[in-house]
Formats: structure tokens, sequence, C-alpha cells
């Protein structure tokens, strides 16, 4: 017997055929002898629904209330998976987060889960009930629903997995499994059997979008064994596991991109101590993240060129903040640009490799694509790049590190 977290995307449950077949799939593991907890998002294009109802009448809202509304969707599809489990003649219940209680803190509308009891849970286990858990949802210290940001019924199902030490938590989505690069672009891209936790960790920051962030966060945190694989075939999909349990370690297993981030260059900067922080102070002080940075050599020793990226969403707001400061900081100009892709690659036996970043820089020079921006990290190099090279580069990268499918 085994205890299992089993996971279901929108796209699994986007109507009602949709929500039998996971039923179907819910039963297979109850009648295999297993203890099964199910998380569920909401139906397909539900929370972005809920999302608009909530920006028309309120662009500036109260997150309390957002969370009210966008938590809703998770509610029905516990609640129609349980009856449909029923309907099967399966003991069933649905949860939603407030009854568990999924306990968070309090940022609204990408709330942090800071603990779930297990007991009751267990408890039915041993009466041999499913719980069906309604994902993406909490209950914040001011006893009020919260959720877990775009994405965070990934985060709900790993949290449940570990709160219940599980013995796996199967995330079932509309891909079957975590890819070499995004198969849309790259058609040699090949499902990875298994993918080391800090892999897929970067794989999603760097814009992979199989799995929020902060789910495989909390897997790797937990050592919580997750599996990514498709609703729709029955076929094993990627373990996402400790680098111990990778035997043939590749010196690169994936490259991500993301067209998610914008750069802006400020020219002639004074080049004097305490100008980083003057720049970079304002932006952090109007919560606007930066990424990349380089900072050009001065030629004259008084001036400098710094560019760096921001996301594409905050780029209106990076320049006005930085033009309000003109006079103060002393550059002569600012320059935008929002047509830029980050592409980044990735293996944890990186680390034992040298060569890999020349690799890269060689690969787009020969395919004429000029690099504007590194940065590296243990386990990753990553470039800017002007946007329409993207598919240029990805295919290029993905033969040149020997991923290419046979
Ligand atoms: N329904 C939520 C969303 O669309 C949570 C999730 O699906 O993970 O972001
Ligand atoms: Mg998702």
């Amino acid at each position: 017997m085994a205890r299992i977290v089993q996971k279901f995307g929108g796209t699994s449950v986007a109507d009602i055929d949709r929500i039998r077949n996971v039923a179907k799939r819910v039963k297979r593991e109850v009648d295999a002898g297993n203890e099964v907890a199910v998380v569920v998002s909401a139906m397909a294009g539900v929370t972005n629904q809920l999302v608009d109802y909530v920006n028309r009448i309120s662009p500036l809202h109260d997150a309390r209330e957002y969370d009210a509304v966008v938590a809703s969707g998770e509610q029905v599809t516990s609640g129609l998976l349980a009856l449909a489990l029923q309907e099967l003649g399966v003991n069933a219940r649905s949860w939603q987060g407030w009854q568990i209680p999924i306990r968070t803190d309090d940022v609204h509308g990408k709330a942090r889960i800071v603990e779930i009891p297990a007991g009751e849970l267990e408890k039915r286990f041993a009466q041999g009930q499913v719980a069906v858990v309604a994902g993406f949802q909490g209950l914040g210290p001011d006893n009020r629903v919260t959720t877990l940001g775009r994405g965070g019924s990934d985060t709900s199902a790993v949290a449940l997995a570990a709160a219940l030490k599980a013995d796996r938590c199967d995330i079932f989505t509309d891909v079957d499994g975590v890819y070499t690069t995004d198969p849309r672009i790259v058609a040699k891209a090949r499902k990875l059997d298994r993918i080391a936790y800090e892999e897929m960790l970067e794989m999603a920051s760097l814009g992979a979008k199989v799995l929020q962030t902060r789910s495989v966060e909390m897997a790797m945190n937990h050592r919580v064994p997750v599996q990514v694989l498709s609703s729709f075939v029955d076929a094993p999909g990627t373990l996402v596991v400790d680098e111990d349990e990778i035997v043939e370690k590749q010196v690169v297993s994936g490259i991500a991109y993301s067209r998610d981030e914008a750069k802006i260059t400020l020219e002639k900067v004074a080049d004097r101590p305490g100008v980083a922080a003057s720049i970079f102070g304002p932006l952090a002080d109007a919560a606007i993240n930066v990424d990349m940075i380089v900072q050009n050599v001065s030629e004259d020793g008084r001036t400098t060129d710094l560019t760096f990226t921001v996301g594409k969403a905050d780029l209106e707001r990076a320049v006005k903040v930085l033009e309000g400061k003109q006079k103060e900081l002393g550059f002569a100009r600012i320059k935008p640009d929002r047509n830029v892709v980050k592409v980044s690659v990735i293996g944890v036996g990186m680390r034992s490799h040298a060569g890999v970043a020349q690799k890269m820089f060689q690969t787009l020079a020969d395919k004429g694509i000029n690099i504007q921006v590194i940065s590296t990290s243990e386990i990753k190099v990553s470039v800017l790049i002007a946007e329409e090279y993207t598919e240029l580069a990805l295919r290029a990268l993905h033969t040149a590190y020997g991923l290419d499918a046979a």
C-alpha cells in the first residue's frame, strides 16, 4: 500500500467528461489499495475569467476580495470530482482550504503555505475515504481565504504530499512530462525520464511553465518525489528527484527561454561608488525585480553604461521611476527594449565540466546572434538576445549540447 497525492490541472478537469475520466484514474489507485488525496485546479479558463471580473470592477482591488473571488474555481471542481467518484462507488469528499485548514501567511494573492495539519485526513484514509482538496487556496492568519499565486495548485499538491509524507506526488497536466526544451519550437526536443530538483527549479523559474516554481522549491526542501505526467495518455512521465538518483548525468539537461523580460540601458552613468545602489534602490522600493545586470567598463573613467533586465510587466513603471531620478542619478539617456528573450542552458553536470558557457557563446556566434547580457550560476548560463532569434538559438543550442532526439 502506498500513499499518493494526485494533482489534476485545469485542462484535465476542463469539462464533465474529463472530470469523469479523472475520477476513473483516481479509482484505479484506490482499487490498487492505495491511500489517495487528490488536488484539483479550476476548470481551464475559469481562473482567468474570475481575475478578469475582479479587474473590471476594481483595477486596484482589495487583495482579500480578489482571493474570495478567484478561489471559487477550485471549490467547484473539488465538489464535482467528489461527486464523480461517488458515482463510481468510491468513498470521497471535498475539502476546501479553510476546512483542513491549509494555513498560509497573510500575503493575499500570493500567499505561502505555512502549515497543513494531516490528522483529520489521515483518520479518513483509515476509513477508506479519498480526500478531494481544492488547490490554490488556504486560510490566512486573518481567517480569510488566501490564494497561492497563479499556478499555485501545484504547490498545494506538493505541500500536501509533504504534510502527509506521501510516497509520491503525481502532477497530471496536458503534457506528458518535462522536455529538454519547448517541443512546440524544437521538434527534436526529448522527454526526460528524470530531472534533478535543482534543474527543475531553474527550468521553472527561467520560463518553463510545467510546474509552479514554488512547488519545486517545496519538493526539493521536503524531498517529495514528484512525477509530471499527462492525464490523457497512459504512460510514465518525468520524475523530479534528487540529483543522486540520476545515473547518467548530462552536462546540459535542458534549455529554457523566457520572453517575460525587458532590457533597460542607462547611458553615461557616473562611474563612482554608490551609483548602482542609488539606481537599484528605488527600483527595489517600487517592488520591481531586477534580474540580469551588466556594467560596461568606462572609457573615460567618468561615465559608464549600465544594462539590466526587469519583468516586461514592470518595464513602464521602472522607466518612470528612473526618469524621475534622472537629475539625481545623472545619466544621459534611458533606453528601454522589449524585443529581447532570455535563453538559458541548465544542468547539474556543469559543476564538474568546463567549457559549457564557451560552447553556448560559440554556437550563437556561428549563427550570427549577438549576445546582449550574460549571467551565470553554478548550474546555468543565461544570455539575453534579440527576440527574433528565439527559435534559431534554441534549435542550434539543442543540437550543440547533444540533446536532439535520435
Ligand atoms: N487555477 C489557478 C490558476 O489558474 C491555480 C492553478 O491552476 O494552479 O492559476
Ligand atoms: Mg499549472
